[in-house]
């Protein structure tokens, strides 16, 4: 049996719920979940998982994204959602984004958006199998997990917790990249998931007077760090005030650009 239908199976486990009853994991039907995952903080792994997700909804997917940066969920405040989760008996209901994408993070639940979380492992990994046993995502194409940043016991918990079919991971041209994207595809080996691929981020930034193309952090090594961890580059994001700003004011789904315009592409339904 794969590590999937595993999970499937046994998905009511951690529940707290009688038994008997059925949870939201077994009425749920979600075809395929990919988890985005970075070597740090700020290269802008929430904001690829939100283009992802905006992409592959206009291509008329219905998708879910379930942010597992429990110590710094920023989904919520980049779709401008601010709807609490209902609670609907076998469990709750994500809210929804002005287009329809289903939201679940913690940040939904805590009583200010400004708590802190302080959490260890396990409990980290307790939020997460809540996030997938007890959230009535109902039919879903695609969810996304937004992951903790890094490569250590945080999102090797929250890996270990979910059922996944793949990872991309995001990276910027100011990393050793080669290394990051090793540990990724070490940590993936692990757990016998394929790397779908790695997008650079922030990998040159666009002159609004003469459309010429600044390498800000330096030259782009996406595609050699790729190469060498034996992964697909899956493209390359520039820095643009305007997706900032959008994800500032909780409306990245109105942000259009050519570079995001077929991200939906990278992950493919088989
Ligand atoms: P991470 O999830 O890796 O910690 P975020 O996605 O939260 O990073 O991004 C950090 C900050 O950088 C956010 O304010 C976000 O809006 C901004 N940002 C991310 N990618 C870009 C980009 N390509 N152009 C401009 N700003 C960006």
């Amino acid at each position: 049996m794969s590590q999937k239908e595993n999970y499937r199976n046994s998905a009511d486990k951690s529940s707290t719920r009688d038994s008997q009853q059925p949870s939201a994991a077994d009425l749920n039907r979600i075809k395929k979940v990919v988890a985005v995952m970075s070597g740090k903080g700020g290269v802008g792994k929430s904001t690829v998982t939100g283009l992802l997700a905006v992409s592959l909804k206009r291509q008329g997917y219905s998708v879910g994204i379930m942010d597992a940066d429990i110590t710094g969920p920023s989904i919520p405040r980049m779709f401008g959602v601010n709807k609490k989760p209902e609670n609907i008996g076998l469990g709750l209901l994500p809210p929804e984004s002005s287009t329809g994408i289903r939201i679940m993070s913690l940040n939904l639940l805590l009583e200010n958006e400004d708590d802190p979380v302080i959490w260890r492992g396990p409990l980290i990994g307790n939020a997460i199998q809540q996030f997938w046993n007890d959230v009535a995502w109902g039919d879903l194409d695609y969810l996304l997990v937004d992951l903790p940043p890094g490569t250590s016991d945080a999102p090797l918990t929250v890996m270990q917790s979910l059922p996944l079919d793949g990872i991309i991971v995001v990276s910027s041209p100011q990393e050793l990249v080669g290394m990051v994207v090793k540990k990724a595809v070490k940590m993936a080996n692990m757990m016998n998931l394929p790397v779908i691929g790695l997008v650079e981020n922030y990998s040159y930034t666009v002159c609004p007077k003469c459309g010429e193309k600044i390498a800000v952090f330096g030259k782009s090594r996406g595609e050699e760090g790729a190469k060498e961890a034996g992964v697909s580059f899956l493209g390359s994001l520039p820095i643009d005030y305007k997706l900032a700003e959008v994800c500032d004011e909780g409306r990245i789904e109105e942000y259009e650009s050519s570079e995001t315009k077929d991200m939906s592409d990278w992950i493919k339904l088989d």
